[in-house]
């Protein structure tokens, strides 16, 4: 577990499940254009907050890769849920500004919403198939440049399902870091 104070806000790596972070004010959907259920993180997400998330986004959708739109989070323990379309990698193309812009959206849409703290899982790197070492080198790039235009958001944690890509999230940030 990786926990670093860069420029006032803390950034982390834990190993979890995104449905469980009951201490962030929001946490990120890694979505699908139409907004449902679906599986991986969609599904653990509306499964805590319950039917009337998807009924809150419909009129949201669809939502085009890069995207991020954001609504209540229900039944789950935060006060917003950011719903971001990363790029099916292969297809939506280029893969890398769009899964850029998704992190960058989510943490603009935070400001505005005076959010201070926000979680993400590994968008894109489940079903839509993007290279996880790649995803991470993207989102943490884009994390860091946005440090400096950050004023309410004060914590990012990243949570990744498995171990294994927890790991390679410490990695990559210790030698960005670097
Ligand atoms: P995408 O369609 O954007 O690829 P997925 O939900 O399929 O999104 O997967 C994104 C990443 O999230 C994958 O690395 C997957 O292992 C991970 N993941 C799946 N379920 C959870 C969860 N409940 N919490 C955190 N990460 C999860």
């Amino acid at each position: 577990m990786t926990k670093r104070n860069l420029q006032g806000v803390t950034l982390e790596c834990v190993q979890g499940d995104i449905a469980r972070q009951p201490d962030m004010d929001a946490i990120v959907n890694a979505a699908n254009a139409e907004l449902r259920m679906g599986g991986g993180v969609a599904g653990a997400i509306h499964r805590g907050a319950g039917p009337e998330l998807e009924r809150e986004c419909q009129p949201l959708a669809p939502i085009q890769p890069g995207q991020a739109v954001i609504t209540g989070a229900h039944n789950l323990p935060n006060r917003s849920v950011v719903h971001c379309l990363g790029p099916v990698y292969g297809v939506d193309e280029p893969a890398e500004p769009l899964l850029a812009a998704c992190y960058r959206n989510a943490l603009e849409l935070a400001e505005q919403n005076e959010l201070g703290s926000i979680a993400f899982p590994a968008i894109s790197t489940g079903a839509f198939g993007y290279p996880l070492e790649a995803a991470t080198q993207v989102a943490f790039k884009t994390v860091l440049e946005m440090l400096p235009q950050l004023s309410s958001v004060k914590h990012i944690r990243f949570v990744l399902f498995q171990k294994a890509d927890a790991r390679v999230h410490e990695e990559v940030l210790e030698r960005l870091l670097d």
